[in-house]
């Protein structure tokens, strides 16, 4: 599946508030939002009048940007959440936030979501004993993830590990650091989804045009 790769700065400049797609640099006084908290580009500080379209655009655009998802496959999710039960802005978020890469993100074995895609990518994983390299696989309650022997000594996973207490925890998984184990307790809680805060009702609104 595609993936952006282009200028992610950029992108939180553009929603307007951090979305912490880079990592340390994120709390550092680096973020490029903290010195230039306006949007990109020749006119970014010009001044804009969002119309009630452009609103819900930006916020379907900015959950989309936070679990780097692409429009066809966020579509596809949303589509998901409108067939379950509950509220369809919670379903979605449980869905994006279910997925392998955010998972592993949230268990502290990868600094961005966009690292625990590529670590997810690279086969450094497995789930419930098997490897997976799915960065869309969605975990259910119960599921435990390891990181595999021969990869528990990558930079990039050791400097993570270091630092995950540094970046906000969540209730729905367990982590064992030394056997490198993260537990899927529950199913995730949406009280705990707001850094960056999300209007996911703006994103129901949208797609119901
Ligand atoms: Fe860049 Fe992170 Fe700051 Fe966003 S929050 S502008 S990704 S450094």
């Amino acid at each position: 599946m595609a993936r952006y790769i282009g200028p992610v700065c950029k992108l939180c400049r553009r929603e307007g508030m951090k979305l912490y797609l880079k990592g340390e640099r994120c709390y550092s006084e680096k973020c490029s939002y903290t010195r230039r908290p306006y949007p990109p580009g020749a006119h970014g500080q010009g001044r804009i009048k969002m119309s009630e379209y452009g609103l819900r655009l930006r916020e379907k655009q900015k959950v989309r940007r936070i679990y780097g998802v692409l429009e066809r496959q966020f579509r596809r999710y949303f589509a998901d959440a409108t067939r379950r039960k509950g509220r369809t802005g919670e379903e979605m978020l449980n869905l994006l936030e279910r997925r392998l890469d955010s998972t592993v993100q949230r268990m502290g074995f990868a600094v961005t979501r966009s690292a625990a895609r590529q670590f997810v990518k690279h086969n450094h994983l497995l789930v419930n004993g098997r490897r997976v390299n799915i960065p869309s696989y969605l975990v259910r309650a119960g599921d435990k993830i390891q990181v595999r022997e021969q990869s528990r000594k990558m930079p990039d996973l050791v400097s993570a590990m270091a630092s995950a207490d540094k970046r906000p925890l969540v209730s729905w998984v367990e982590v064992d650091k030394t056997a490198f184990l993260g537990t899927v307790k529950s199913a995730p809680v949406r009280d705990e989804l707001n850094e960056p805060a999300i209007r996911e009702q703006y994103v129901v609104e949208y797609y119901s045009r």
